[in-house]
C-alpha cells in the first residue's frame, strides 16, 4: 500500500520529510501513531533506510505488536518494532561476549525475592506489598539514573511522597545492586543501563552498531524516562535520524520518572528539526473531542503552557453522559446493563471498555458483568480472585470459617448443657479483624503497593456488608461461599468481551463505547495526589481515559462504597464546570449546606462559611488574600485585639473567592453580620475594587 495514502497534510509533511530528526507533537487520536508506521514505510520505499536499518520503539509489547500488524498491512514487513527493553535485551545479548565476555548474565526471574533478600539484610519489612514498594522504588531511581548513595537526597530534593523511609530504601537498593552482582544476574534496567555502558564506553561495539542502525523511531515519546534518553542517545551515537511523536498531555508516567521534557525541548536539541503539530482529532465525535477539550483547558501551572486543541473531523455522535448512582454496586450493575444493551443492539463487545482509576475498582463490574451474563478481559491487570492479597485473603478467611465451625459445634452440644451462649461479634467486624493482619490496617497507607492491597482487601469487607445486611444472620462460612461463588462465577470461561482496564494500561487505545467509572474525589484524583503537580498528573490520566472513544462515552460516579451506605463521596472534581451541575445547584448558587463549586455536601465549620468543599480548590486570588490579611493586621494592632476578633482567616479567604462587590454581597458571606458590614464592609470593598482595576489594568 502507498504509504501516503490515508493521510492529511501534516500528517503528510511529517511522513515525507528526509531522513532525520521530527517531532510530531500532537494531541490524542490525531494520527500520531498511523504517522510514524507510514514514515517507516515511506523512508523504506523511496530507498532512504532498508528496512533492517531501523528500529521502532514503543511502550508496551502490546503497542509493539500491533505496530508490525500495521507495518505489514503498509507492505513493511520486518521492520524491528520492540520495547525499549526488548531491543536492548537483543542488542546486549548480542555484544556482551564481545564487550564482557562469557555469555550474557540471565535476566532475574523472581525479582521481589531478590529485594526480599536484600531487605532482610539490612532489616528492612519483608511483607509481600513492602516488597513490592520497595521494587517500584529501586525502579524509579534507576530510571532516573538515581544510585542507591544518591537516591535519599534525591528524594528530598524531589520532594518524592514514598510510603517507606527514604533511608531504608536506600540500604535496601544498595543491597539488593550487590546481591543481583554476585549471583550474576540483570534486572530489566540493567538492561538498558548496561547497553547505554557498552555502546558508550567500547568503540568498536559502538562502530559496529552505528553501522547496523541507522534511523530510529519512538512511540509516546512523552513518557520516555532518563535511563530511556540515555539509551536513544547512545544508539544515535551523536546522529540525529530520529522520529518521535507525542503528546504531553497524555504524561501519565511521571510518577515511575518519565519526563515529557525530551518531547518539549526537542527542537531545541536538534534545531534542524521538522517540527509537525497535528490538531483533527480522527478517533472521536465532536460532543467526545468537546469534552477532552474542556478537561484539557482545565490544566493549571506548568501542564496550563502544554495544552493543545482538538479540531473535531468526525460527524456528530451522541452527548457524553454524566450520571450519579447511589453506591458502587449500583453503579456497576447500570454499565453493565448498558454494555448488554450496545451488545444487543449490535455493538461488538471488543469495542466496549470499562477505564477504572486503580484496579480494585475492577471487582465490582467483574461481578456485575457476569451477573449480566456479559464476558469481559482483563488488561494490565489480573483477575481480582486472582490477585496474591485476595489468594491469602480466602485461605485465611477458610480457615476462620473451619475453626468457627468447630467452636460452633462445641458450643451447641454445652449449650445443650447450660444453655447459654456468648454472641459473637457481627461478620463486618470479624471479617476486618481476620483482614487486618494481613494489611487491612484501620488507616490507608498513603500508595503504591501497600495501598493497592488495602483497597482491594476493603473490596472483601463491602461483600461482607452486602452479605449482612442481606442476611444479618451470616457468619464467615456463608462469607467464603459467597465468595467462591462470585469467583466461580468471574472463572467462567469466555473468549473476548468488553474490556475492563485501568487508565495507565489503556494509553494509545480505543473504543466504539467507552465507560469511565468511578470518577469520585479521592479515587480521580487519587487521595494520595497531594501536590498540584500530582494532581495534574490526575488530570491528564482523566484526559487518556475520555479520549478513548470513538463514539460513545459514558461518566459515572456512587456517592458510596457500599449498597444502602452512607453518601459520603463526592464526584471528581474534574468534572467541576463538565458535568452538569445537581438540580440543588441549578442557577449558579449554591444550595445551603452544598458546596458551590462541586454541589458535595459541605462538613465543617470552614467549609460551610467558605460555601466550598475541602477537595475544591480555591480561587482566591494569592494577591487579594495577602492584601486583606496585611490590612487586617494592621487594624489588629491599632484596636489592640487578635486579628481574628475582626475576621477569622476562613472570612479572609471567603472574601477573597466570592469578591463581593457590594454590602448585599458582603452580607451573603457567613460570618459578616450588620455589625461586621457596618464597622469594615467600605475598607474590605475598597481593597477588593482596588485590586480588581489593578487587575483588570
Ligand atoms: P493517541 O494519542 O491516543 O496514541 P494517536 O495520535 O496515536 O492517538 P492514532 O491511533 O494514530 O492516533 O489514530 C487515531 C485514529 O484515527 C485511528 O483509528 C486512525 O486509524 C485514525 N486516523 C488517523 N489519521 C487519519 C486520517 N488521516 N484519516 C482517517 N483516519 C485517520
Ligand atoms: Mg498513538
Amino acid at each position: 500500500m502507498d504509504p501516503l495514502v490515508g493521510l492529511d497534510d501534516e500528517q503528510r509533511a511529517a511522513v515525507m520529510a528526509p531522513s532525520g530528526p521530527v517531532c510530531v507533537l500532537a494531541g490524542a487520536g490525531t494520527g500520531k501513531t498511523r504517522t510514524i508506521t507510514h514514515r517507516i514505510a515511506q523512508l523504506v520505499a523511496s530507498g532512504a533506510h532498508p528496512v533492517d536499518e531501523m528500529l521502532a520503539v514503543t511502550f508496551t509489547t502490546r503497542a509493539a505488536g500491533e505496530m508490525r500488524l500495521r507495518l505489514r498491512a503498509l507492505g513493511v514487513p520486518g521492520v524491528q518494532a520492540r520495547t525499549f527493553h526488548s531491543a536492548a535485551l537483543r542488542q546486549l545479548r548480542y555484544f556482551w561476549p564481545k564487550a564482557v565476555g562469557g555469555q550474557l548474565w540471565p535476566v532475574v526471574e523472581q525479582k521481589l525475592r531478590l529485594v526480599a533478600l536484600a531487605a532482610r539484610r539490612v532489616n528492612a519489612g519483608t511483607d509481600t506489598a513492602t516488597l513490592r514498594d520497595l521494587a517500584s522504588e529501586i525502579e524509579w531511581a534507576k530510571a532516573t539514573l538515581i544510585a542507591p548513595a544518591d537516591y535519599a537526597a534525591s528524594v528530598t530534593k524531589l520532594g518524592r511522597d514514598t510510603s517507606i523511609d527514604a533511608a531504608t530504601v536506600a540500604k535496601v537498593f544498595e543491597a539488593y545492586e550487590k546481591a543481583k552482582v554476585a549471583a550474576e544476574q540483570l534486572d530489566f534496567d540493567d538492561l538498558l543501563l548496561h547497553t547505554c555502558a557498552v555502546l558508550e564506553s567500547d568503540e568498536a561495539v559502538g562502530r559496529e552498531f552505528r553501522a547496523r542502525y541507522r534511523c530510529f523511531v519512538v512511540d509516546e515519546y512523552q513518557d520516555v524516562t532518563p535511563l530511556q534518553q540515555r539509551l536513544l542517545d547512545a544508539w544515535l551515537g551523536g546522529r540525529d535520524q530520529l522520529t518521535v511523536v507525542g503528546d504531553a498531555n497524555q504524561t501519565i508516567y511521571s510518577f515511575a520518572g518519565a519526563s515529557p521534557k525530551y518531547l518539549l525541548n526537542f527542537d531545541r536539541k536538534y534545531p534542524q528539526a521538522a517540527v509537525v503539530r497535528l490538531e483533527r482529532d480522527y478517533r472521536s465525535t465532536p460532543q467526545v473531542v468537546t469534552l477532552a477539550n474542556r478537561v484539557i483547558a482545565g490544566a493549571v501551572g506548568e501542564s496550563a503552557r502544554l495544552r493543545l486543541r482538538l479540531r473535531p473531523v468526525l460527524p456528530d455522535g451522541p452527548e457524553p453522559t454524566y450520571t450519579e448512582h447511589p453506591d458502587e454496586a449500583a453503579e456497576a450493575r447500570a454499565v453493565s446493563e448498558r454494555c448488554r444493551a450496545l451488545i444487543d443492539a449490535g455493538t461488538p463487545a471488543s469495542e466496549i471498555a470499562i477505564l477504572f482509576r486503580i484496579n480494585a475498582q475492577s471487582e465490582v463490574y467483574e461481578q456485575a458483568l457476569a451477573a449480566a451474563g456479559v464476558s469481559y478481559v482483563i488488561r494490565g491487570g489480573e483477575r481480582f480472585f486472582a490477585r496474591a492479597e485476595i489468594r491469602q485473603a480466602m485461605s485465611t478467611l477458610r480457615t476462620a470459617a473451619g475453626r468457627f465451625a468447630e467452636v460452633d459445634a462445641e458450643r451447641a452440644s454445652a449449650e445443650d448443657a447450660d444453655g447459654t451462649t456468648t454472641p459473637r461479634p457481627g461478620l463486618v467486624t470479624t471479617v476486618r479483624a481476620l483482614l487486618e493482619p494481613i494489611g487491612l490496617s484501620a488507616d490507608p497507607p498513603a500508595a503504591g503497593a501497600l495501598r493497592e492491597r488495602w483497597e482491594s482487601l476493603l473490596e472483601l469487607v463491602s461483600v461482607a456488608e452486602q452479605l449482612a445486611d442481606a442476611d444479618p444472620a451470616a457468619g464467615v462460612g456463608t462469607f467464603v461461599a459467597e465468595l467462591d461463588q462470585r469467583a466461580e462465577a468471574q472463572h467462567a470461561p469466555g473468549n473476548g468481551g468488553v474490556t475492563l482496564a485501568s487508565l495507565h494500561a489503556a494509553k494509545g487505545l480505543e473504543w466504539t463505547a467507552v465507560f469511565l467509572v468511578g470518577l469520585t474525589d479521592g479515587t480521580l484524583p487519587i487521595q494520595h495526589a497531594d501536590t498540584p503537580a500530582a494532581v495534574e498528573e490526575e488530570r491528564r490520566l482523566f484526559y487518556v481515559g475520555v479520549t478513548r472513544a470513538k463514539q460513545q462515552l459514558h461518566l459515572s460516579w456512587a456517592l458510596s462504597r457500599t449498597e444502602g451506605g452512607r453518601r459520603s463521596r463526592r464526584r471528581s472534581r474534574f468534572l467541576q464546570g463538565i458535568a452538569p451541575d445537581q438540580p440543588a445547584a441549578a442557577g449558579g448558587r449554591a444550595a445551603p449546606g452544598r458546596c458551590r463549586l462541586c454541589s458535595g455536601p459541605l462538613r465543617s465549620p470552614v467549609e460551610i462559611k467558605s460555601g466550598r468543599c475541602g477537595n475544591c480548590p480555591s480561587n482566591a486570588d494569592p494577591a487579594v488574600v495577602e492584601a486583606l490579611k496585611a490590612w487586617r493586621k494592621q487594624l489588629a494592632a491599632e484596636q489592640s485585639v487578635p486579628a481574628f476578633v475582626i475576621f477569622t482567616d476562613a472570612t479572609l479567604l471567603a472574601i477573597a473567592e466570592r469578591q463581593p462587590s457590594d454590602d448585599a454581597g458582603l452580607l451573603k458571606i457567613p460570618g459578616i453580620g450588620r455589625a461586621k458590614l457596618d464597622n469594615y464592609g467600605e475598607q474590605v470593598l475598597n481593597i477588593l475594587s482596588k485590586h480588581a482595576s489593578t487587575t483588570s489594568s
